[in-house]
């Protein structure tokens, strides 16, 4: 386990939880490829690999002991606050920042979730449509 030092400046344990299965911890441990980023000690950035937007990025902890951001806020806020951060750099860097871009956290079955590793969405690089829009209804757009 490695050492870091957190925004209060404590230092603790890298947390290298990781499940056997888990798309998002093979991604994190470079097993299966992605087209990264951007990274940091604890957090991966990667292309979405279908986009739903011109530019769509994940941002993840490394770690996969947060289902989602609900649990991660709860159980780590540091690093919940480093996703965040990250998820505004890449999106500057990406040349999403000055016409606006999306953050999406979703959560359980009715979300959506596919992947219960918690990850962040930034889209953007268009105009994005309506969002909450129950399925049925945005079935029949
Ligand atoms: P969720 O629906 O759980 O919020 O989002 C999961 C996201 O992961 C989806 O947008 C999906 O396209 C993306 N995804 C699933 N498998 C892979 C993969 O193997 N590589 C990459 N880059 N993205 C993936
Ligand atoms: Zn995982």
């Amino acid at each position: 386990m490695g050492q870091e030092i957190t925004a209060s400046g404590e230092s603790e344990a890298l947390d290298t939880t990781f499940e056997a299965g888990c798309i998002f911890c093979s991604i994190a441990r470079g097993s299966i490829p992605a087209t990264v980023v951007r990274q940091t000690e604890r957090t991966l950035t990667f292309r979405d690999i279908a986009p739903q937007a011109p530019a769509h990025l994940l941002v993840i902890p490394k770690t996969h002991a947060y289902a989602n951001a609900a649990e991660l806020a709860a159980g780590n806020p540091g690093l919940a606050a480093e996703l965040l951060r990250e998820a505004g750099v890449v999106a500057t860097a990406e040349g999403l920042a000055e016409d606006g871009y999306r953050m999406v956290f979703n959560t359980g079955d009715y979300a959506g979730q596919t992947v219960f590793h918690v990850h962040l969405h930034v889209l953007g690089g268009d105009p994005l449509g309506r969002f909450g829009v129950p399925a049925d209804a945005a079935a029949g757009e």
